[in-house]
This record gives C-alpha cells, structure tokens and sequence, in this order.
C-alpha cells in the first residue's frame, strides 16, 4: 500500500492517441495479462486509463507507446495525504498549495509546468477548488475548510468566504488580453479604476503613450504593464500577480515590484509568482517553492524567509524535510550584458539569478 502512495501514472491528452495507435501500452501491461484491468482504453475515452493502484511500475508501457503519451513517477516521498488537486485520473497532479498572510507578499518560485498557476487558481471564489484528487466526487467547501482545519490556509479560506473577499489577478500569459479589450486601452483603464489611480499608475508603469492604441496595437511589455496596472486600479483584498515580470526590462520589473508592494495594506493578501529571482527577493515577505516533474505534479514547500526560500530553490535541497528535488545546484553567472525592453543592448557587468533552471 505505501508503495502504491508514493507513485503516479500520468496519460498525456496531448500525446495519448488512442485511435492512432495499436494500444501497445495495454496489450504490453503484465498485469493487464493477468486479467486486471490496470490499463483500459475505452471506446469513446479520448486517452487511455492507468490505475495507479493496480500499475506495478514496470515502465513497459512507458517504452511501448509510440508517442511517449505515459509517465509513471515515483514520488520522492509519501505525498498522498497532501494532494490538493488534480486534473482528471491520469493527470496534472498538486501537493499543497501557497498559504498566503495578510499584510505580506508571498513570493512563489518553481520551474514551468510545476503547477504555479494552478495553486493561484485555487481559492473559495476561484476556477479550481482542492479537490483532494478527488476528481469523481469532489468535496465541498464545509468539507475543504474541515480538511485544513488548525491551519493558516483554513483561517485565510474561512475569511475569504465570510467577509467575502475580493479579488483580482494578473493573469501569467498577457496575450491572452487582445481577445478580450477592443477598447483602446485608456477607456478600459477608465472603466476599471475603482480606485481612482488611474493618473499614478499610468505615470508609473509608462503607459501613457499607449493609451489611445488597442490591446493589439502594442508591444508585449506594454500589454504586461497594462495588466499590471488594470489589476493595480482595483479595489481588491486579494492581490494575485502571475510573472508579471515577463517582456519586462530590468528597470520596469523594479517599478512593477514597487507598485506591486504598495497594495499591501494590514489585512490584504499580496501572492506573485516570479521568475525573476532578484524581484522576487525585491518584492516578497517570505517565499515558497514548487519542485516537482513539469506536466506532472507539484509539491509546494512550506513557507520559507525570503533568503532561506531562495536558497532552497537554488539548492534543490529542503533541509527541514531533508528532501533534494534536483540533482545539482544552481549556480549565478554573470552577465556583461543585458537587454532593454527596447531591443538595446547594454553593456555592464551585473550579476544574475537565473531565469530558467
Ligand atoms: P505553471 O504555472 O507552473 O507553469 P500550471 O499550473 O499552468 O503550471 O500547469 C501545470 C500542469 O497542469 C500543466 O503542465 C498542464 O499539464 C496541467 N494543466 C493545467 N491546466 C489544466 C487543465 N485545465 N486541464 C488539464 N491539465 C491542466
Ligand atoms: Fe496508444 Fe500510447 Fe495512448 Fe496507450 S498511451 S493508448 S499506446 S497512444
């Protein structure tokens, strides 16, 4: 049984194609040979079905699919109890989540596809909910609130739903706003601001000049400013900001890690998820990091100070659990050179935190 706990089967959607293949992966299973059903591929099911409980980690399945649509994981420890969510029996699968505290950023760092988005997006009044993995019969919020009972995530779960808080995020791809401003970007800023910020934020993130163009008419920096700001005008409790360093130039990600610090008030919640290790250093309270397989699954660590957090994300070690999540270590280098969001190329040495692992 604690064998079973501590591995995951993860079905590709993108590259499972069950109409495409032979279904070597089932035909190949020793276990399926035996008669249980540890792989299924139904008719009208689009990908294919592992039971982590039946699946003996043999990998055979692994190396037989044609299109590398399986991954069978061995976790680096019991993570069962602290699976907050997952998508779907075979998929993306998050241990924990950010815990956030009123009155401070919370900084988060992890490599791509580690599940930083999805932690953001679990909240009472957000897209996901933690559903423990229980994708079939998911929980509700008297049963989620019991589950984090005594801990900091249950009293910010509980605040959120009684007094109702509000909240308001920068979304990780910015892109994604040209679908849906056809404004010229001045008016929806109007239109946004409940806060009547509108003149300082503008000044502040060097938007002025683009307030007449549309969402698609400017540059990616210019829309990643935009977001920063459309969220920054509102009136919120919360505060989520995706990478807002993202097409950002050094000097811009130091005005945005300001702006963003100047929504904390006592009882506010600020989380930011961060590439850019000196922003996040510039702009959290305290950090936690999210290691895990990309695609895969995610662990969040326990909240860290802002050095020890950083630390512990460069090391790919966590001392407190005695945990290493990465074969080695991250080292800085140093740069004579950096690019301006204006396409310039300076010259100075400075050093830097890396930016992907
Ligand atoms: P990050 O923000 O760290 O890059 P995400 O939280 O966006 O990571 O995604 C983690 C993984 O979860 C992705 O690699 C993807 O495979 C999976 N995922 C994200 N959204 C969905 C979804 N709606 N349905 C199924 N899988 C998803
Ligand atoms: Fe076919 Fe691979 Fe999907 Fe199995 S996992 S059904 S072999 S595509």
């Amino acid at each position: 049984m604690a064998d079973r706990l501590t591995r995951i089967a993860i079905v590709s959607e993108d590259r499972c194609k069950p109409k495409k293949c032979r279904q070597e992966c089932k035909k190949s299973c020793p276990v399926v040979k035996t008669g249980k059903l540890c792989i299924e591929v139904a008719p009208t099911s689009k990908t294919a079905f592992l039971s982590e409980e039946l699946c003996i980690g043999c990998g055979i399945c692994v190396k037989k699919c044609p299109f590398e649509g399986i991954q069978i994981i061995n976790l680096p420890k019991d993570l069962a109890k602290d699976t907050t969510h997952r998508y779907g029996a075979n998929g993306f699968k998050l241990h924990r989540l950010p815990v956030p505290r009123p009155g401070q950023v919370l900084g988060v760092r992890g490599t791509n596809g580690n599940g930083k988005t999805t932690g953001l997006k679990i909240w009472p009044a957000g897209d996901l909910k933690p559903i423990f993995g229980r994708f079939n019969t998911p929980p509700d919020w008297e049963e989620i609130l019991t589950h984090f009972r005594g801990s900091e995530l249950q009293s910010y779960f509980i605040r959120v739903v009684e007094e109702n808080l509000k909240t308001a995020i920068k979304p990780q791809h910015v892109d994604h706003i040209k679908e849906f401003v056809q404004d010229n970007l001045g008016k929806k800023l109007e239109e946004m601001d409940e806060r009547g910020m509108m003149e300082e934020i503008c000044a502040d993130m060097e938007l002025n000049q683009v307030l007449e163009r549309e969402a698609r008419q400017v540059s990616g920096g210019e829309l990643q400013r935009f977001a920063i700001a459309a969220v920054f005008v509102k009136k919120a409790d919360i505060y989520m900001f995706d990478e807002p360093s993202s097409y950002l130039d050094v000097r811009q990600r130091l005005k945005a890690a300001q702006v963003i610090r100047s929504l904390l008030r006592h009882d506010s919640y600020v989380i930011v998820v961060e590439h850019d290790l000196s922003v996040l250093d510039y702009l959290s309270d305290f950090v936690c990091c999210l290691y895990g397989k990309p695609g895969a699954y995610g662990v969040v660590t326990l909240p860290f100070s802002v050095r020890e957090g950083i630390n512990v994300f460069l090391a790919g070690f966590i001392p407190t659990e005695n945990l290493r999540f990465r074969d080695e270590s991250l080292t800085f280098r140093v740069s004579e050179t950096t690019q301006e969001s204006d396409g310039e190329v300076k010259s100075y040495a400075r050093y830097k935190y890396p930016y992907n692992e």
